[in-house]
C-alpha cells in the first residue's frame, strides 16, 4: 500500500464533512514544538500541520482533533464545548465511514 494512502483517504472524507467556514489545507511536516499538530487561521483558509513522524493511525487521530478546531473556530483555539461537539460529530462520522469501508473490504469491493 502506498505510504499514508489511508490517511489521505481520511483527509478527503473529513474535509468533505467539515463545517469549517474556510477551506482546509493539511501538511505533514516536522513540528519543532512539543505538539503533534496545529490548526492555524490564515487569510481565507485554515492550515493544519501534522507531525510527519507520527504513525498513519496517530496522524488520523490528530487530523480529527485539528479539523474540530477549524469547525469550532468562532470560539477560538481551545478545547471548549464547541470544540468537543465538533470533535464528537467528526468522530461519529469517521466511525461510520470506517464501518462502511470495512464492509466493502469484506465484500471484496476494496
Ligand atoms: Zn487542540
Amino acid at each position: 500500500m502506498q505510504e499514508f494512502k489511508f490517511f489521505y483517504r481520511a483527509m478527503k472524507f473529513l474535509k468533505s464533512v467539515s463545517l469549517s467556514k474556510y477551506p482546509i489545507k493539511v501538511r505533514r511536516t516536522d513540528i519543532k514544538e512539543n505538539a503533534s499538530g496545529f490548526c492555524i487561521k490564515k487569510d481565507g483558509y485554515f492550515l493544519i500541520l501534522i507531525d510527519k513522524n507520527l504513525s498513519e493511525e496517530h496522524s488520523i487521530d490528530i487530523l480529527l482533533h485539528e479539523i474540530a478546531h477549524a469547525d469550532s473556530w468562532a470560539e477560538g483555539y481551545n478545547h471548549g464545548l464547541d470544540w468537543a461537539i465538533a470533535f464528537r460529530r467528526l468522530y461519529n462520522l469517521w466511525e461510520a465511514f470506517l464501518d462502511d469501508w470495512n464492509e466493502k473490504i469484506l465484500n471484496g469491493e476494496k
